[in-house]
């Protein structure tokens, strides 16, 4: 949806384009020498997958990174650009329709090369792969032990003509820590794999380990691209080192709602679901109509922050699947009035860090829930 919610529209998100293009050529000023991967899986976060593609393309990105190949083939579908890579793959996932969409995808194990040869063959093309060493996770990708086998094997693919190795990469465990003892050892090991692989006679174009703390904290992680998603769209990857502002990012995303209800009631009343919130005294409620079924998690009951008439508030009682209320003591608002869960947080509002401290997660899982129930308002700048 472009341009304004309309009066109809419940709630909504407005995403900023605009702050995204220049969290995207902020993170390329942080690695000069790298290429830039924009992670845009999970519908980009929660923020819309395609619009803020085509803005990371727009920034500068020159490759766009998914977790499925299904989000990958979806993007070609949408007429998008850019090269582009996916790396969650299992038995019997559709090679063949990424091979012809030239999209480029990742084997971390031997099933997995015998499978994307055998589509390569069938679609008489040479299918782009790039390989993943576990350099510690311990979620995907090769162990060490099986690593020189898999290179071996990938270059003798390579020389049949059915696959070009185009990048090697790992992800880490702890960069989000910075000085924890694993990073040091999973680039390490990653610089090992490289090597290995080179000596296996691939030519790898790219080799990259870098998600946002790597790119913001750990200039030696760099190599030829990093991979940052969470920071494009704002959010600090290590709130306890620097929150966004700190690293020159601004948050993409604002999720608003309009007052479904405003009522006076007795002190004493009840509120939500189990009651787990009683009026102290005559009060204002104020209804703000979204709720587990739209994202916001029911762990923010009596706990989530909201402004509403001019002021944050928190989630009175439990969160139910539509709707939440706030207690607005004597304060003044009618039906219709905005509420804003979360934004930037310089208009006053608290920002998904801050629902993410008080539900006891990261605010990625914070946008990355929002549902499709919540339509996408998409701007350029500040409205
Ligand atoms: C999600 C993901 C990223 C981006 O991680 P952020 O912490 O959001 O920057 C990079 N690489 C891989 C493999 C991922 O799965």
């Amino acid at each position: 949806m472009m341009g304004g919610p309309g009066a109809r529209v419940r709630a909504w998100a407005e995403i900023d384009l605009g702050a995204l293009r220049a969290n995207v050529a902020a993170l390329r000023a942080k690695a000069p020498g790298a290429a830039f991967m924009a992670v845009v899986k999970a519908d980009a976060y929660g923020h819309g997958m395609v619009p803020c593609a085509r803005a990371a393309l727009e920034a500068g990105a020159q490759w766009l990174g998914v977790a499925t190949p299904d989000e990958a083939l979806a993007l070609r579908a949408a007429g998008v650009g850019g090269r582009v890579l996916c790396w969650l793959w299992t038995p019997g996932g559709p090679w063949r329709e990424c091979v012809e969409a030239d999209v480029e995808v990742t084997v971390s194990a031997s099933w997995a090369l015998t499978e994307v040869t055998a589509a390569a063959r069938a679609a008489g093309r040479t299918a782009r792969v790039q390989l993943k060493i576990d350099a510690g996770l311990g979620r995907n990708g090769a162990q060490p032990a099986e690593w020189p086998a898999l290179t071996r094997a990938a270059r003798a693919a390579e020389r049949d003509g059915l696959i070009k190795v185009t990048g090697v990469w790992a992800h880490f465990s702890c960069a989000d820590e910075p000085g924890h003892p694993a990073i040091d050892r999973e680039l390490e090991v990653f610089r090992r794999a490289v090597a290995q692989a080179e000596d296996a006679g691939l030519t790898p174009e790219v080799r990259h380990i870098a998600n946002s703390p790597g790119t913001l904290t750990l200039p030696e992680s760099h190599f030829d691209l990093v991979r940052p998603g969470v920071a494009m769209y704002g959010i600090s990857p290590v709130p306890q080192v620097g929150g966004p502002a700190d690293f020159g990012l601004r948050p993409v995303m604002t999720l608003r709602a309009r007052l479904a209800s405003v009522k006076r009631v007795p002190g004493g009343h009840g509120v939500s679901y189990g009651h787990h919130y009683v009026t102290p005294g005559d009060t204002t409620l104020a209804l703000v109509p979204v709720g587990y079924a739209d994202g916001v998690p029911r762990h923010a009951s009596s706990a989530g922050p909201v402004l509403v008439a001019g002021k944050w508030r928190t989630v009175a009682g439990r969160v139910a699947m539509d709707q939440f209320v706030v207690d607005l003591g004597g304060d003044a608002a009618v039906a219709g009035d905005e509420a804003v869960l979360f934004g930037p947080g310089d208009a006053g509002e608290p920002t998904a860090e801050d629902w993410a401290r008080a539900c006891g997660t990261i605010a990625y899982e914070i946008v990355t829930r929002i549902g499709p129930r919540v339509p996408r308002v998409y701007v350029d700048g500040r409205p």
